[in-house]
């Protein structure tokens, strides 16, 4: 069958294969643990159902406006204007049917044919795929472990072409939990600035950072960069809504308005998820400092587990809820060759379920998400602990 060449290189999600190969096994009986999905595993706080349930009761059932509702722009809007100082207004806010096609968006509305963007590796997934899809070039720039995978503004710099347009920045990071500091992300905001490049900042994981470290959004550089700034941020994990896809971009109003009139010719989100939404943002936040203590209890549990395995090393994350072990030392002698033939051979054998560091641009590692209970944490390391013996 013939399909469209801009669609032809697409590879489906590999976080995807691993989960599918997980659903195959699980339907054959065998009960596997799975450290494969990038989702909360807590349930959406009641206050914020609540709404979403009054929203149907009240028949708010209908189109909205296609860059989202006034009431979910203004909250964004000011949620941004108190966190960081900088009057943002609901005219530079739209939303989306969550992060994910916040990015998609932004990919299609900004780069045309053979455009480079500067993409840090390991990157999140989807990254790359949707810059191949509207036809854009991505540019891989290294992180290091040494370095705490933290990205450096030099690194960026050594890659910009003339045909450069964009950097991709994601803090906290997905897969390595990497938290940028304050002064690299100003070096980037500088450098962004001087080459006129777009910055597509997806800080989806902003409130997930641990050990007292903070997390710095590019909106605290609002007074040079925020022309360029793009700021990416979702309702899917700050408050375990996943399913109700809501993502949205702070940036400048030219911008939102084509997102805007390209959703008017696509989709937009639905109705309810936006009243939802709105509480999310304006409601009470306790329920997000729950999730934070136990995602940090369990970093602590599955770091120190993942170290204490003979040949495996973990750099502590940061932020978000992945952790990235090495396991290099695994690769290359007999029978397993890369990060892909080490997690097949640990879900078949140990019934774990990971995701190949290959998937985000980086062999010899792979990502375990600590996104699940204690009770499988423990249990899923314990089997991974006896099958590693083996390997
Ligand atoms: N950005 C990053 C870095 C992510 O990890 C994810 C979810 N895995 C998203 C964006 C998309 O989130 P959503 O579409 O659910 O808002």
């Amino acid at each position: 069958m013939k399909i469209a060449k801009r669609v032809s290189s697409l590879t489906s999600s590999p976080t995807m294969a691993v989960m599918e190969e997980a659903a195959r096994l699980k339907a054959e009986g065998k009960e596997i643990i799975d450290f494969g999905v990038g989702e909360p595993d807590f349930n959406t706080p009641d206050n914020i159902k609540q709404k979403g349930h009054e929203a149907i009761d009240k028949n708010f059932t209908r189109y909205t406006a296609a860059a989202g509702i006034k009431e979910l722009r203004e909250a964004v809007a000011a949620k941004y204007s108190k966190q960081y100082g900088v009057n943002y207004t609901p005219a530079e806010v739209a939303v989306s049917c969550g992060a994910k096609h916040t990015l998609f968006n932004l990919a299609f509305v900004l780069f045309d044919e053979g455009d480079e963007v500067l993409l840090p590796v390991p990157y999140w997934v989807t990254f790359p795929e949707q810059l191949k899809m509207v036809g854009a070039v991505p540019v891989e720039v290294e992180t290091l472990e040494s370095d705490d995978f933290i990205l450096r503004a030099s690194s960026l710099k050594r890659k910009i072409t003339l045909r450069t347009r964009a950097i991709i920045v994601n803090t906290p990071c997905n897969p390595t939990g990497a938290v940028i500091p304050r002064d690299e992300i100003e070096r980037i905001a500088d450098l962004a600035v001087a080459h006129n490049l777009f910055v597509i900042f997806d800080e989806c994981y902003e409130r997930f950072v641990f050990d007292g470290n903070q997390h710095t959004s590019i909106a605290h550089f609002a007074t040079k960069a925020r022309h360029l700034s793009l700021i990416v941020n979702t309702a899917s994990k700050t408050y375990a809504m996943t399913g109700w896809r809501t993502g949205y971009v702070v940036a400048p109003k030219e911008i939102v308005k084509v997102v805007a009139d390209v959703q008017s010719h696509s989709a937009n989100v639905a109705s309810i998820s936006q009243k939802a939404a709105v509480e999310s943002i304006v409601g009470p936040q306790e329920s997000v400092g729950v999730m934070i203590a136990e995602y940090e209890r369990r970093r602590k549990f599955v770091v120190e587990r993942l170290n204490a395995m003979k040949g495996l090393s973990c750099a502590n994350p940061r932020g978000a809820f992945y952790a990235f072990p090495n396991v290099s030392a695994f690769l290359g002698k007999g029978k397993i060759k890369d990060s892909v033939e080490f997690s097949s051979l640990l879900l078949r054998q140990a019934g774990v379920a990971v995701v190949p560091g290959s998937a985000f641009g980086k062999e010899g590692y792979i990502r375990i998400s600590f996104a699940t209970s204690m009770t499988n944490l423990e249990k899923g390391l314990d089997r991974m602990d006896k099958a590693l013996q083996k390997f």
